[in-house]
């Protein structure tokens, strides 16, 4: 119809600004020689479209620019502020000549390709957002640690259930709970009680993200059924709720990070801190020491004989003396400090804002309360000693820490455990 090369012209320049536009929001991807072909080809598809002879090869180049916007994610309303921009920019050129025949039919034509073009999105678009959100839930279905994970997994069922009565609009089809407090992902939302989770900003994020994406939902659920009409603002509906989701899904990721932390942190068999920790709590605990200047000091324990044990009661029975040791040394230190499970039998105390001779005080305790201690494996009575080495961190405002710094601590404290066994064992040096 507009076969012309003056409107041809019109409708490369109005293409070209768009394209301009495309970069600047970065909806085609990578590489700048992928890039440049993406947009060629782009060009190329909407001049096609408007100089296609009948309808079936507009409709054919209508499918074949609607995949390219739909795979290369190029909102919907992008696309129609471009059909629009084109049309003015034809129209302007007709009214210039005063073609008021070819003006009418104009508007017609431009009504019937935006039709087209709308339809074959909203389909196009459902089939990629079906298929993206049956790929995030297989990724989730294959975590072999899911942890929160599995809650964005029911969210993403939640999803392709939406999405798919979106994709039945025409038919009678269930759609999923509306309301957000009772679908799977809100009642946990609503019944979470992991304490360092739920007092996050993320967390909170997450409820209000839910909440609003469950109002989205409710329109597009509300939107008049039966026939598809304006699927414009179901497309629009939907693409906002694909971002939300993500968004979700991103938060969701934070806290599961938080969480793994927390737990691959903490020492199975006593739930104790590991040696991974070890070296930003020192780092953290010298550079407010520094701050304070107020001391702080090393500990370290290590059990008497442990091969013993192990040989007489059998290495179960070890481990339960290991667990026996933790426990009392949760009982007796306080919560501020940091207790790391250092190595088989050996255990590493931060005591923050402690001087030297309180150190040796509490070592001394812990010493003389395990040597009294009776513990019952199988029937069996164990007792066993430990051998502590302990050490101040002197530290001044001035002082620089490197990463020596604290290997020269542990080395000191090891030393003086060293001495302690030396001495004899079941002591403090
Ligand atoms: P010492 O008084 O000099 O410390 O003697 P020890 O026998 O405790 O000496 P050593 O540190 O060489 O031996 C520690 C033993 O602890 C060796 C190892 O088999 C055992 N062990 C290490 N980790 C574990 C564990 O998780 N469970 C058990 N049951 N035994 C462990
Ligand atoms: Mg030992
Ligand atoms: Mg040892």
């Amino acid at each position: 119809m507009f076969k012309t090369e003056t409107y041809l012209d019109a409708i490369r320049s109005s293409i070209d600004d768009f394209c301009i536009d495309l970069e600047r929001e970065g909806y085609v991807r990578e590489g700048e020689c992928a890039y440049t072909r993406a947009i060629n080809d782009h060009k190329a598809l909407f001049i096609s479209l408007f100089g296609s002879q009948d309808v079936h090869e507009s409709e054919e180049y209508t499918d074949e620019l609607v995949h390219f916007c739909v795979t290369n994610e190029i909102p919907y309303m992008f696309v129609y502020g471009e059909l629009l921009t084109i049309s003015r920019n034809l129209m302007r050129l007709l009214a210039e000549e005063g073609d008021v025949e070819n003006l009418k039919r104009l508007s017609t034509y431009f009504d019937k390709i935006e039709h087209q073009i709308t339809i074959a999105y909203f389909h196009k678009f459902l089939r990629r957002l079906a298929a993206k959100n049956h790929i995030r839930l297989s990724h989730l279905s294959n975590l072999v640690e899911k942890n929160l994970m599995v809650h964005y997994q029911q969210h993403i069922e939640w999803m392709i259930k939406l999405i798919d009565y979106v994709q039945h609009l025409e038919e009678d089809y269930p759609y999923p709970e509306l309301n957000h407090t009772l679908c799977t992902f809100g009642k946990w939302l609503h019944d979470a009680s992991i304490p360092y989770i739920i007092t996050t900003s993320h967390f909170k994020e997450v409820g209000l993200l839910h909440q609003n994406l469950h109002n989205l939902a409710s329109d597009v659920v509300s939107h008049p059924r039966g026939k598809l009409s304006k699927p414009k603002n179901l497309i629009h509906l939907m693409q906002r709720i694909d971002y939300i989701s993500l968004e979700i899904g991103n938060e969701i990721a934070i806290l599961n990070d938080m969480i793994m932390i927390e737990e691959y942190s903490k020492d199975p068999l006593t739930a104790l801190l590991t040696r991974r920790l070890f070296e930003k709590v020192m780092q953290s605990q010298i550079e407010i020491s520094k701050a304070t200047e107020s001391p702080c000091s090393l500990m370290m324990c290590d059990l008497d004989h442990f091969k013993s044990i192990n040989d007489t009661y059998g290495h179960l029975a070890g481990d339960a003396v290991i667990k026996h040791f933790a426990e009392t040394l949760r009982t007796l230190l306080r919560k501020s400090d940091f207790i790391f499970r250092f190595g088989g039998e050996e255990f590493i105390i931060v005591l923050p804002s402690t001087s030297e001779a309180n150190t040796r005080k509490i070592a001394q305790k812990l010493c003389d309360f395990t040597a009294e201690q009776e513990i019952s494996f199988e029937g069996k009575p164990i007792r066993y000693t430990v051998s502590i080495g302990i050490t101040p961190i002197a530290i001044d405002s001035t002082t620089y820490i490197l990463k020596d710094t604290i290997n020269r601590y542990v080395a000191e404290v090891d030393a003086k455990l060293y001495l302690a066994k030396q001495n004899g064992r079941n002591r403090v040096e």
